[in-house]
C-alpha cells in the first residue's frame, strides 16, 4: 500500500506544477484584459458626461432576471439594452448608445407601457457582459424546467393561473379575509410557487410568486383589502396582532389537494405597511436534521455554528458517497429563510428545495463550476452552494466571494478535513487567500447502522478491548473531554427480514470538523507543516472520523467492522 501511495504524491505534485503554470499564464491575460477594461470604462464615462448622461459600471453591478425580463432578450441584445433596476414603475436601463434607432425604439416601447425611463451609458464590455448573464440565466432557468419535469404546456398553465389571479383582486372584495387567504394560497400552490410576497407600494399592494426560483408578479390589491389580508395572515400564523413595527415570525397551514401544506412566514415593516413573505412547506421528505444524520456532540455544535455565520466558506469533504451534499443540503436548509437569498450550482441538481434557485452546470457548453460561479455571484446571493471545487479557477472565485461577504458550500475530495488545507494550496490557492475565507471543513464517511430488531449486545473481546483503550489513551492524552469510558458490551449483528438478514439498516455519518481558528488561520499563512496543522486542530478539540466511529460503536450504533470499513486504518 505504500508505493503507489508515493506515487501518488509525485503524480500530485507535477499536476499542481503544471496548474500553477497554466495559472499563471491565464493571470497574465486577465491582467491585459483588466487594463483594457479599466480604459474602457473611463472613455465610456466621459462620453456620457459629454451626453450629460449618467454612466454605470455594468461589471460592477448586480444583475436581476426579474428586471432584466422587462425586455425581451432579443430586444435587448438587438437594441444593445439593459434594465438593471426597478421601482415601482420607474426602471433604470443601460444602453450602449442612446442615439441608436433600434435603442430609442426599445426606450419607446417602455414608455408606452407606462415605465418612467431612466437612461445611464454602459461600455461595449458591460453590455456584452450583461447580455451573455441575460443569455446564460434564460438558459439556467430552462434547465430547472427541465429537472422539474414542466414543459410548455405547464407554463401556459401557470400564465393562465396568473391570469386568473388578476381576476381575484377583484373577487377578493368580495369574500371575507380568511376565505381571501385560503384562495391566495391554494391559488399560488396551483401555479407551482414556492412561496408568496406581499409588497406593500404607496399606492397598492403587490403580491408576487416565486416560481421555480423566480418571482413573477400575481397581482395588486387595494390597501383597505390588504389590511384585511394582512391582519388574517398575523392571526393565523400567531403572530402579536398589535406589533406592526418589528419583523415577526410565525407558521399556519392550509389543505390543499386533501393534503395539509405548512407556511412558514415572516413579515418585515415598511412604510407602507407590514411586507410578508408565506412560503409552502411542500416537500415530501424534507431534507433531514443535523442529529438524524448521525452528528454527535461538538460536531453538532460546530454545524449549528457554521448554520450562523456571515460569511465564509464550508467545504465537505469525503469520496463519492460519503454523504457529502446531503450535510450541505442540511445546512442550507436551515439557512433557507426567506429573507436569505440561495443559489446553487449542481453537477447535476438533486433534488429540488423550494425557495432556492437551483442551477445545472453544463461543460459542454462552457458553462462549468468556474464561469457558472461567477454569472451566479452577480445576482448577489445570500448563500451560494457549489456542487464541488475541482480546479484553480472555481477555488479562486469561490474564496473571492467568500471574501467578499457570501457565504460558499462546497465540496472537495480530500480524505480527512486538515489535508483540505494543503490540497487547496497545491491546486495554486494562495495561503492570504485561503486563511480569511476558509470558515470550516467538515470531513465524513457513512457507516451502516445495525438493526435494531435483531442485532444484541454482546461483551467485547481482549483484542477489541486493547482497541478501544488505545483510541482512548490517544484522546486523553491530548487532554481531550471527550474520552469516554471502555464500553462492557457492543452490538452485535445477526439479520433478520427487517433487514433483508443483512443485520443493517440505515446509514449514519462519521464526522471530523475543523473550524478554522486564529491560530489555524497564522498556520496557513506561514505554510506550516501538515503536522503543525493537525496538532493546532487537536488542540482545539478535533476528533477524527475513526475516534467518532469508536463513540458510536460505544453507543451500540454501528461495529467496529464499519468503523474500520469507511476509515483508513493505518490512519491518515
Ligand atoms: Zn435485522
Amino acid at each position: 500500500m505504500d508505493e503507489p501511495k508515493v506515487d501518488q504524491k509525485v503524480e500530485e505534485a507535477k499536476s499542481a506544477e503544471s496548474e500553477k503554470s497554466k495559472a499563471s499564464k491565464v493571470d497574465f491575460d486577465r491582467g491585459v484584459s483588466q487594463i483594457n477594461r479599466e480604459f474602457q470604462e473611463k472613455s465610456t464615462r466621459k462620453r456620457a458626461h459629454d451626453m450629460g448622461l449618467a454612466y454605470i459600471d455594468l461589471g460592477r453591478t448586480p444583475l436581476n432576471q426579474d428586471f432584466l425580463k422587462l425586455i425581451e432578450y432579443e430586444t435587448a441584445k438587438n437594441a444593445r439594452i439593459i434594465p438593471f433596476f426597478r421601482v415601482g414603475k420607474k426602471i433604470r436601463v443601460a444602453v450602449q448608445n442612446p442615439e441608436a434607432p433600434e435603442t430609442k425604439k426599445a426606450i419607446d416601447s417602455l414608455r408606452n407601457e407606462g415605465y418612467e425611463v431612466d437612461i445611464s451609458v454602459a461600455s461595449v464590455s458591460g453590455i456584452e457582459d450583461a447580455l451573455k448573464f441575460y443569455g446564460e440565466a434564460q438558459q439556467k432557468y430552462r434547465k430547472i424546467e427541465l429537472v422539474k419535469g414542466a414543459g410548455k404546456e405547464s407554463i401556459g398553465t401557470y400564465e393562465k393561473e396568473i391570469a386568473a389571479l388578476s381576476e381575484l383582486s377583484k373577487k377578493l372584495e368580495t369574500i371575507t379575509a380568511e376565505e381571501g387567504l385560503n384562495l391566495l394560497d391554494v391559488t399560488a400552490m396551483k401555479t407551482g410557487a414556492s412561496d408568496i410576497h406581499y409588497e406593500p407600494e404607496e399606492k397598492t399592494v403587490i403580491v408576487r410568486f416565486r416560481i421555480d426560483g423566480v418571482l413573477h408578479k400575481g397581482l395588486e390589491m387595494k390597501h383597505e383589502i390588504y389590511k384585511n389580508i394582512s391582519k388574517q395572515i398575523k392571526y393565523s400564523s400567531k403572530m402579536q396582532l398589535n406589533v406592526i413595527t418589528i419583523p415577526q415570525d410565525g407558521r399556519y397551514s392550509f389543505v390543499f389537494n386533501e393534503r395539509k401544506i405548512g407556511v412558514r412566514v415572516s413579515s418585515i415593516p415598511t412604510p407602507y405597511g407590514e411586507s410578508f413573505v408565506c412560503r409552502f412547506l411542500v416537500s415530501e421528505d424534507e431534507p433531514k436534521g443535523f442529529d438524524s444524520l448521525g452528528f454527535q456532540d461538538s460536531a453538532l455544535k460546530k454545524l449549528e455554528k457554521v448554520c450562523k455565520i456571515s460569511h465564509g466558506m464550508v467545504l465537505a469533504t469525503g469520496p463519492t458517497g460519503s454523504g457529502k451534499s446531503t450535510t450541505l443540503y442540511a445546512i442550507i436548509n436551515k439557512m433557507n429563510t426567506p429573507e436569505n437569498k440561495v443559489i446553487t450550482l449542481e453537477d447535476p441538481v438533486e433534488y429540488p428545495i423550494s425557495g432556492v434557485t437551483q442551477s445545472q452546470i453544463d461543460e459542454k457548453r462552457g458553462y462549468d463550476f468556474a464561469n457558472g460561479l461567477r454569472a451566479l455571484l452577480r445576482q448577489d446571493p445570500d448563500i451560494a452552494m457549489l456542487g464541488e471545487i475541482r480546479d484553480l479557477e472555481t477555488a479562486q472565485t469561490a474564496a473571492q466571494a467568500a471574501l467578499t461577504g457570501h457565504i460558499v458550500l462546497s465540496t472537495l475530495h480530500t480524505n480527512s478535513a486538515i489535508e483540505t488545507i494543503p490540497r487547496l494550496v497545491n491546486m495554486g490557492l494562495p495561503p492570504f487567500m485561503i486563511a480569511p475565507s476558509l470558515d470550516t471543513i467538515i470531513a465524513q464517511r457513512l457507516v451502516r447502522r445495525v438493526c435494531s430488531k435483531c442485532s444484541t449486545m454482546e461483551e467485547l473481546s481482549e483484542s477489541e478491548k486493547k482497541e478501544f483503550k488505545d483510541v482512548m489513551d490517544n484522546l486523553e492524552k491530548i487532554n481531550h473531554n471527550a474520552v469516554v469510558e471502555v464500553p462492557e458490551k457492543v452490538a452485535r449483528v445477526k439479520g433478520c427480514d427487517a433487514c433483508s438478514q443483512t443485520g443493517y439498516s440505515g446509514r449514519l455519518v462519521l464526522a471530523e470538523i475543523v473550524t478554522i481558528d486564529e491560530e489555524i488561520k497564522a498556520l496557513i499563512l506561514n505554510d506550516s507543516s501538515l503536522v503543525d496543522l493537525i496538532k493546532a486542530a487537536r488542540k482545539a478539540g478535533l476528533i477524527t472520523m475513526r475516534e467518532d466511529g469508536f463513540f458510536k460503536v460505544a453507543q451500540g450504533l454501528t461495529t467496529l467492522e464499519e468503523v474500520y470499513r469507511v476509515t483508513n486504518v493505518s490512519g491518515t
